[in-house]
């Protein structure tokens, strides 16, 4: 039978090639990969100060602790994400405020993070989920009429262009992350990016036992070890040569989804944010027989996945919920949502099979 993965990440002789380079240079920590990468990445996404970090809940914490909050500031967050988003301000001390995210977009509502402001409110986290923008220019407004920091959690962001800007470069920070399902991969890295030079200095101190340089055992200011290894920079900058032919084929895939499941059951899919490309992270779709259609997928051996579970109904995070904040929108996405796998292995002839299942499951309900 066929089995089609959700997830299949995109390695080969590029990253042997490069990962082969950092240990015939016995450079084991960040060496010369690391540094081309951070290169690349500041080339690509127009940023000016950028570090790595060992993945992307790391680089979120990192970040929220180079913003130097007051201890039980509040940071707003969409409910609709990834927990990182919410685990990493807990452990930086802060209180995490859960808003509801847009039916359509599925990123945060503008309307309602305005609403979530209070005197002790310090931040705001939008996340771009799915492989497209939040709407930067209504959270930078908000932002600036309050005087916020903004944080993108741009984890699964790479190459996403809003209105010009790479995302993760709009805000005060912001964090991308290189984990085995996102777009491209270092198995497990992210970088935390910043405009601010004062930022950025912290940022350094932070993620290296807070000194400037290694090899000095005087330490000016408190910090941890957040780096990597040259071996996970070399994976990452052989990962965003590839980027093109990547961004290319998911493009092509999800277009192809589109197509073919236009009008199908009950199904509605991911409205674009206007002012942002897609470079899609899975294809999304909605639908009120989740659970059916999934069931369906499975016996015809395609993984599918369901979307978020809301933030504000994790139980180690429902003690933060307010019940005045109304989170309808998360709560349907959860029971309604589900992802198809776009990577790079899921050839067009796959799509038609899987896209077959779907037709076929709602001739028969
Ligand atoms: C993956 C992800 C993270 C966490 O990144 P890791 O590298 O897996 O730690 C955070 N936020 C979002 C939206 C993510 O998708």
């Amino acid at each position: 039978m066929k089995k089609i993965t959700q997830v299949m990440p995109f390695i080969g002789n590029e990253e042997l090639a490069l990962i082969t380079e950092s240990i015939e240079a016995r450079w084991l920590t960040e060496g010369p990969n690391a540094a081309a990468f951070l290169e690349h990445i500041r080339d690509y996404t127009g940023c000016k100060y950028v570090v790595l970090a060992p993945n992307g809940t790391l680089g979120l914490h990192l970040a929220l602790l180079a913003l130097d909050l007051p201890a039980g500031s509040e940071i707003i967050i969409p409910s609709f994400t990834f927990f990182g988003s919410a685990s990493s301000a807990v452990f930086a001390n802060l209180v995490p405020v859960f808003v509801d995210v847009d039916p359509e977009t599925f990123n945060i509502d503008p309307a309602r993070l305005e609403q979530a402001i209070t005197p002790n409110t310090r931040a705001i986290m939008p996340v771009h989920v799915y492989g497209h923008s939040a709407n930067m220019d209504a959270v930078m407004d908000v932002a600036a009429r309050h005087g916020l920091k903004v944080i993108e959690d741009a984890a699964q962001a790479y190459g996403v262009i809003y209105k010009g800007r790479h995302c993760g470069t709009i805000g005060d920070i912001g964090v991308i992350s290189f984990f085995a399902d996102k777009t491209i991969t270092m198995g497990e890295g992210a970088v935390v990016m910043t405009n601010d030079e004062a930022t950025y200095t912290r940022l350094r101190y932070l993620r290296n036992q807070g000194r400037e340089n290694s090899g000095t055992f005087i330490h000016d200011a408190l910090g941890m070890n957040y780096r990597i290894t040259d071996i996970q920079a070399a994976t990452g900058l052989a990962q965003a040569r590839k980027f093109p032919a990547v961004e290319k084929h998911k493009q092509t895939i999800h277009a192809l989804y589109r197509e073919l499941l236009e009008g199908v059951g009950d199904l509605s899919f991911l409205r674009v944010e206007d002012g942002s490309n897609l470079i899609p992270f899975r294809f999304c779709l909605r639908t009120a027989h989740r659970e059916g259609l999934a069931a369906a997928l499975d016996a015809a051996g395609v993984q599918t996945r369901s979307f978020f579970y809301p933030m504000h109904r994790q139980p180690p995070l429902e003690k933060y919920h307010r019940a005045t904040n109304d989170m309808a929108v998360s709560e349907r996405l959860y029971e309604e949502g589900l992802l198809l796998p776009v990577h790079i292995e899921v050839s067009e002839e796959d799509v038609h099979y899987m896209c077959d299942v779907v037709r076929r499951f709602f001739d028969q309900a």
